[in-house]
C-alpha cells in the first residue's frame, strides 16, 4: 500500500484515534491542533480543589467505541453518586419528592418525545445508507424521520394532551441533553439517543450520566496520544485548507504553508467558521456551518456548603435545567455539576448568578466557589457537545458528512452512532483512517 502525508485537523479523541491508526498503518503522520493542549471538548482540570471535567465526563459499556479504548488502555470507571431527594419545577411552582416520583411524573412527556423511534431508527447506526435506501419501506421510514427531524422537541410536547406539569418535566431533561433551547433542537435528536441505548430510557440515563473514569478522560486521551505515531503540533491553528484531485495544502495562522496527500478535519461543526475552503463546501455544508448546532448552552462546576444527595430539574426557560453534586469533600463541602441551555444567561464562574440559580431550587443553598469554561465562546468550538437542530440531520449533516475526495470530516459532531459523545468522535475517527487506508475506500476517495 502506498504510504501517504496524512494531516489532522485536531487533537480531541477523534483527531487522536485517527492519527493512532493511520500511523500504526504505516502513514506519516501531523496533528495540527490550534489549542495549547490536547483533548479538544475532553479536558480535565484541576479546579475547586480536584480535578474536575470542564467537558466531556460520562462514558458507558453501551458506548462500544469508548469501552473498546477503555479497554485496550486498562481504565477503570466509577458511578456518580446516586440521589436520594429531588426538587423540580414545573407548570410555575417548585415541587420536591424522590426520585423515583420525579421518574414516574416524567415519563408521560418522555413517551411523547420518544415513542416511534423503533421505526424511525431500527439500526442507528445505518442512518446515512437509511437515508439513501431508496425501497418503498426506505422511502417511507426516510419521511417518518424527516417528520421527526423537522419538529422541535417544544413543539412535540405542546401538540400532545399532555399537562403543564409533564410538558416542563420533560422540557428539562430534554434541554439538559440538547445543551439547547428545546424550542429549536430537534425531537429526532432525542430518538436517535433513546435507539442508541436499545429504546429504554433508563439505559439511556445509565449510558450518558452515570459513570465516568478515574483518573478522568485525561487518562484516556493522553494514552491515545502517546501511542501515535507521528507528530502533534499544538498552538498550530489552520485557517484555510485547499483541496484538489491530487492532494492538499493547509494554511496554519502563523501563514505556513503544509501540503499534504489528504486531510481529516476534526475542528467541531461550529467552529469550521473559522476556516477557509478551496473549493467552497457550498450547499447544505456551508448552511449547516453557518446555522450552527443547537449547542449554546453550560456546564458549570459549584463548591457548596455541606453534604447533599439532590436532584434539581427545571424547564428550559431556566439558566439552570439540571444540578446535582458530584462529588463530596472531605472539608464538608460538596461539587455540584450543573448545565443550563444558554451560556449568555448565565456566567458559570459568578459565585452570586450560580447561588442565585441553584435557590430556585434550594433556598438556603450556600454557593462558595465555582467554575466552567465557555465552550460557546471558544473560538476552537463555539458549541458543546453536537446537538441537532430541527431539520439539520436530515437536510445538512449528510451533505457536510460525505468525503470530498482528499478532505474527510471526522468526530463527535459527524458521528453516525453516539453524535454528541466521545465514543462518536472515536467511531468517526476510526472511519475516516479505515477511509483512507482501506484499499477499495482509498480508490473511492481518489487516493
Ligand atoms: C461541556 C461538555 C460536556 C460533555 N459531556 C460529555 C459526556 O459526559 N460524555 C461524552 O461522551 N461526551 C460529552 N461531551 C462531548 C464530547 O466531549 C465530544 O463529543 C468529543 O470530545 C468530541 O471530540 P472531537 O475530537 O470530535 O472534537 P474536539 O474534542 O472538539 O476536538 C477538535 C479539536 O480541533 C481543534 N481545532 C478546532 N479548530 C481548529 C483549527 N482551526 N485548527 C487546528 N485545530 C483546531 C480544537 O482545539 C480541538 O482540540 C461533552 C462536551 C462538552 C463540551
Amino acid at each position: 500500500m502506498k504510504k501517504l502525508d496524512i494531516l489532522v485537523v485536531g487533537a480531541g479523541f477523534a483527531g487522536l484515534i485517527a492519527a493512532r491508526e493511520l500511523g500504526y498503518a504505516g502513514h506519516r503522520v501531523t496533528v495540527l491542533e490550534a489549542r495549547d493542549r490536547i483533548g479538544g471538548r475532553t479536558w480535565t482540570d484541576r479546579r475547586l480543589g480536584i480535578d474536575l471535567e470542564m467537558g466531556g465526563t460520562w462514558v458507558h459499556w453501551l458506548q462500544p467505541h469508548v469501552w473498546a479504548e477503555i479497554s485496550r488502555y486498562q481504565r477503570e470507571i466509577v458511578r456518580s453518586p446516586l440521589p436520594e431527594k429531588a426538587y423540580w419545577i414545573a407548570g410555575g411552582e417548585l415541587a420536591s419528592g424522590t426520585p423515583d416520583e420525579l421518574a414516574q411524573r416524567s415519563a408521560p412527556g418522555h413517551d411523547v418525545v420518544l415513542s416511534g423511534s423503533h421505526d424511525v431508527f431500527p439500526e442507528p447506526y445505518a442512518l446515512l445508507s437509511a437515508m439513501g435506501d431508496d425501497s418503498v419501506e426506505g422511502r417511507r421510514r426516510f419521511s417518518r424521520l424527516v417528520e421527526l427531524d423537522t419538529v422541535s422537541i417544544l413543539d412535540k410536547l405542546h401538540a400532545s394532551d399532555l399537562s403543564q406539569e409533564e410538558i416542563d418535566l420533560a422540557d428539562a431533561f430534554w434541554a439538559a441533553c440538547h445543551n439547547g433551547g428545546t424550542d429549536s433542537g430537534a425531537a429526532s435528536m432525542a430518538q436517535r439517543w433513546y435507539a442508541l441505548a436499545g429504546h429504554n430510557f433508563e439505559l439511556l440515563n445509565e449510558a450518558t450520566l452515570a459513570y465516568k473514569l478515574v483518573g478522568g478522560m485525561r487518562g484516556l486521551y493522553e494514552r491515545i496520544a502517546a501511542d501515535v505515531r507521528g507528530t502533534i503540533e499544538l498552538n498550530t491553528e489552520v485557517v484555510a485548507i485547499t483541496y484538489r484531485e491530487d492532494g492538499v495544502s493547509v494554511r496554519t495562522a502563523a501563514d505556513a504553508t503544509i501540503d499534504a496527500d489528504a486531510v481529516i478535519v476534526t475542528a467541531p461543526v461550529n467552529a469550521l467558521r473559522g476556516v477557509q475552503f478551496d473549493p467552497p463546501l457550498c450547499g447544505a455544508a456551508e448552511e449547516l456551518i453557518e446555522t450552527g448546532m443547537n449547542s449554546a448552552g453550560l456546564k458549570l462546576w459549584a463548591k457548596i456548603k455541606g453534604h447533599h444527595r439532590f436532584l434539581c430539574q427545571a424547564p428550559s426557560g431556566y439558566p439552570l435545567t439540571f444540578a446535582w453534586p458530584e462529588y463530596f469533600l472531605e472539608d464538608g463541602t460538596s461539587i455540584v455539576v450543573a448545565f443550563g441551555p444558554d451560556s449568555s444567561k448565565l456566567d458559570g464562574n459568578c459565585v452570586e448568578d450560580v447561588q442565585a440559580a441553584l435557590r430556585t431550587w434550594i433556598p438556603d443553598v450556600e454557593v462558595l466557589e465555582t467554575t466552567s469554561h465557555d465552550w460557546v465562546e471558544d473560538e476552537f468550538s463555539r458549541q458543546t457537545w453536537a446537538t441537532f437542530r430541527t431539520g439539520q440531520l436530515t437536510s445538512q449533516w449528510p451533505d457536510l458528512v460525505e468525503p470530498r475526495g482528499r478532505l474527510l470530516f471526522a468526530g463527535g459532531d459527524y458521528a453516525s452512532g453516539w453524535a454528541g459523545f466521545v465514543d462518536g468522535a472515536i467511531q468517526s475517527g476510526l472511519d475516516a483512517a479505515a477511509t483512507i487506508s482501506r484499499p477499495c475506500s482509498t480508490r473511492r476517495a481518489g487516493m
